[in-house]
């Protein structure tokens, strides 16, 4: 499945009067909360690539607000299921994830959902994912993935470097270049995300 909707640079809300206030009015302490927070404000705000739910189903998203903001309320219309024609790219992208988590919470296997419904869009990972910097993304990143995240070493942009493990995974290689420093796609991989 595809999300296209045009992206709009996240802007952190003003504290005290919005759902972001909300939402940490009501955190549970654990790790990505913060995280999630962002992406829900952005995701019902119409910022960013995910669907409603975060492209989590809904009882998993249920139990994600349970979880991270116990007493928030917050109603989310999900989408009926529809055929995926991505859905083996998916699967791959998540299992790639699933197998780097960092087994210290249950809410890596969330993350690695929500990450590659991101990864079906067409933005920087971190602006399909509603964060509101490229740096929360490699807080994402490094803290759920740890060992996949160690490997970007380069600091290669996140969604490029994602499918290009899955290419090493399978020994393929995509590139034409010898190696990076001469290769006339440098900037697509390793340029600024803004
Ligand atoms: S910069 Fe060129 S050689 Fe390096 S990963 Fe990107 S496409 Fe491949």
């Amino acid at each position: 499945m595809k999300f296209e909707r045009p992206f709009l640079n996240p802007v952190p809300p003003t504290a005290g009067t919005s759902l972001y206030a909300e939402l940490m009015a009501n955190v549970a302490g654990l790790p990505n909360d913060e995280l999630f927070a962002q992406m829900i404000v952005s995701q019902t705000g119409g910022i960013g690539a995910l669907p409603p739910g975060l492209g989590l189903d809904e009882a998993a998203f249920a139990a994600l607000l349970l979880r991270h903001f116990p007493g928030m309320q917050l109603v989310v219309r999900h989408a009926g299921q529809i055929a995926d024609p991505r859905a083996l790219e998916r699967d791959d992208v998540l299992a790639l994830l699933l197998e780097h988590r960092a087994f210290k919470d249950g809410s890596e296997e969330w993350m690695a959902e929500i990450v590659t419904a991101a990864c079906m869009a067409s933005d920087h990972l971190w602006q399909d994912l509603g964060l509101w910097s490229r740096t929360f993304l490699s807080q994402l990143m490094t803290q759920n993935f740890p060992t996949l995240a160690a490997k970007n070493i380069h600091d290669m942009k996140w969604k490029k470097f994602l499918y290009k493990q899955l290419c090493e995974k399978e020994g393929i290689n995509a590139c034409r270049a010898p190696s990076c420093q001469v290769c006339t796609d440098y900037l697509k991989c390793f340029g600024p995300e803004e």
